[in-house]
């Protein structure tokens, strides 16, 4: 038994940066000091690396460059999605936001917080593999409908969601789709086009890339009203000098993302399959959460029955092993996972669960090194349980 190694299994928190994006970033950081707004020949070198990058991540969403925008993160692009779609309601007097009851913090803050501002934001409920309920969704749906805004791939369960059949029910009744792609980009094929998106989020740190820096897509001709004001950056749609080696690093990492999508899927699955058949067979009373058909690669999240996630958590964190009870943004808070309870799993379940997020930097080793591992910590938890 190797007590030193490290298992970092908690790649939906986020990711280690790619070695080659970090040579991207120390390059630029250490070159390109230009303000990436000026005219002159330190701003235009500047500029021109990132018009790379936004052709980087155009690639890989499958969309135009000029539809990119910049951002902080995907937290930002949510809430300027969200603010997109409360000034609309407010120029047409009238109209609803619908999304569902496994969105992120991002959104579902944002939800509390337009609704106390008297906006009605309709949730579609999921169903026990944490899928949307299309029925339920159709339901909600009429022509006040100013967005649809359902999540690709959720951080917790790692349920892909029907991306693009809700984006044609949204366009059906006349309002804009939505995805908040943040689990999914770089894990499975996302495509502005495919999808007939009207809006994409996603983050750089997601996928092997810088933190603070994200992207919000707007397709072309779609309404836009900026959430950050200030400066002309982005055409006026995001305000803010631009970070320039992060932005840069963010379309390296989309160019390998795009690059190696189908073999880091195959890989992701790979090891995450044999964590799972693993868990359930040498530890008894277990329930797999989520959907085990459409699934993001890298993602499995497990309840143990009579254990506090947070006991298993620690324990595993002792001998290197780093994982999660739920989102990290959850993190913090006692309550179980809202998007767990909302899937109708049982709040004592939901106290058990854990996430074990794989990525790029993991090998089938670290899996056997979990499987020693888990058991007797369950084991041993189990038996001092006052369940
Ligand atoms: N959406 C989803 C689905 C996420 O998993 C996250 C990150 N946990 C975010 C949005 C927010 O990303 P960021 O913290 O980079 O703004």
């Amino acid at each position: 038994m190797d007590d030193t190694r490290i298992v970092y299994l908690d790649n939906n928190a986020t990711t280690q940066l790619a070695p080659e994006v970090q040579k991207a970033v120390a390059d630029v950081e250490a070159s390109v000091y230009g303000n990436a707004s000026s005219m002159h020949t330190f701003g235009r070198r500047a500029g021109a690396l990132v018009e790379e990058a936004r052709r980087n991540v155009a690639d890989l969403i499958d969309c135009n460059p000029d539809e990119i925008t910049f951002t902080s993160g995907a937290s930002e692009s949510n809430n300027t999605v969200f603010e997109i779609a409360r000034s609309l309601i407010e120029k047409r007097g009238g109209g609803r936001i619908v999304t569902t009851t496994i969105e992120h913090p991002s959104i579902m803050e944002t939800v509390k917080y337009l609704r106390s501002e008297g906006i009605t934001v309709d949730m579609a409920p999921v169903d026990r593999e944490g899928r949307v309920r299309i029925d339920e969704l159709k339901k909600l749906l009429g022509d006040d409908v100013v967005l649809v805004s359902v999540m690709t791939g959720n951080n917790e369960t790692g349920s892909i969601q029907e991306v693009g059949l809700i984006s044609e029910l949204a366009h059906a009744c006349g309002a804009l789709f939505h995805t908040d792609a943040t689990q999914a980009i770089g894990k499975i094929e996302v495509s502005c086009r495919k999808w007939n998106l009207d809006f994409l989020s996603c983050s750089g740190h997601k996928f092997y890339g810088p933190k603070g820096v994200g992207v919000l897509y707007a397709k072309k001709g779609v309404p836009f009203q900026p959430f950050v004001h200030g400066g002309e950056q982005e055409h006026g749609r995001r305000a803010g000098t631009y970070n320039t080696p992060a932005i840069y690093g963010l379309g390296i990492a989309a160019k390998l993302a795009k690059e190696g999508l189908q073999e880091e899927h195959d890989r992701l699955w790979a090891m995450r399959e044999k964590l799972r058949k693993g868990i359930v067979a040498s530890v008894p009373n277990v329930v797999v959460n989520g959907c085990q058909e459409h699934c993001l690669p890298g993602t499995l999240d497990v309840s143990f029955e009579n254990v506090e996630g947070e006991s298993i958590l620690l324990m595993l964190d002792m001998r290197g092993i780093a994982v999660s009870t739920g989102s990290a943004c959850a993190t913090g808070s006692l309550e179980p996972s809202y998007v767990l309870l909302a899937g109708g799993l049982d709040v004592e379940l939901a106290h058990g669960s854990i996430r074990f997020s794989f990525g790029r930097y993991n090998t089938m080793e670290d899996v056997d090194y979990v499987l020693e591992v888990l058991p007797p910590i369950i084991e041993r938890l189990r038996a001092i349980s006052t369940h």
